[in-house]
């Protein structure tokens, strides 16, 4: 994918992970581009204003691309998210078939990628995508510091 367009949508993602900040919302947002790199779905966390532990950023693109496709799965299908993606929405992931997952900060904390149960490594992963850590990752972990600083 061309760089620029890498970027486009990380930056789409960080700005939804913003307005999830001003909803009171922990801060991360994604995106799910197509296979010609068009931007299918966009959202930021909802858990609070859904009253549901499985409205994530992810989830929620997910759902949304699914929707918008009429398949459960996103073959070719490229997503995006501010945060290393947590265990569930890994699992996700590979359930989508996601092909390529492009992520800024690592979540030591909560993380399922690199850290815990490093989903896509176990043998009973049946898709892991091609990784991208590391993309927008300084303007992700503001955001993230920002919000958690306020709210102390
Ligand atoms: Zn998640």
């Amino acid at each position: 994918m061309a760089p620029e367009r890498v970027e486009g949508h990380m930056l789409r993602a960080l700005q939804e992970a913003q307005a999830a900040a001003e909803r009171g919302e922990v801060p991360v947002g994604a995106v799910v581009a197509g296979p010609d790199g068009q931007l299918l779905a966009a959202a930021g966390n909802r858990t609070r204003e859904l009253s549901d532990p499985t409205a994530h950023a992810e989830m929620l693109v997910i759902r949304r691309a699914c929707a918008l496709l009429g398949s459960e799965r996103l073959i070719n299908c490229d997503l995006y998210v501010t945060l290393e993606p947590c265990p569930m929405c890994a699992a996700a992931i590979s359930f989508a078939r996601i092909r390529r997952l492009y992520y800024g900060a690592s979540d030591p904390k909560s993380g399922g990628v690199e850290q815990g149960p490093r989903v896509f490594n176990q043998p009973t992963c049946h898709h892991a995508p091609e990784l991208y850590p590391g993309i927008g990752e300084p303007e992700a972990a503001a955001i993230l510091k920002a919000f958690f600083a306020g709210r102390r």
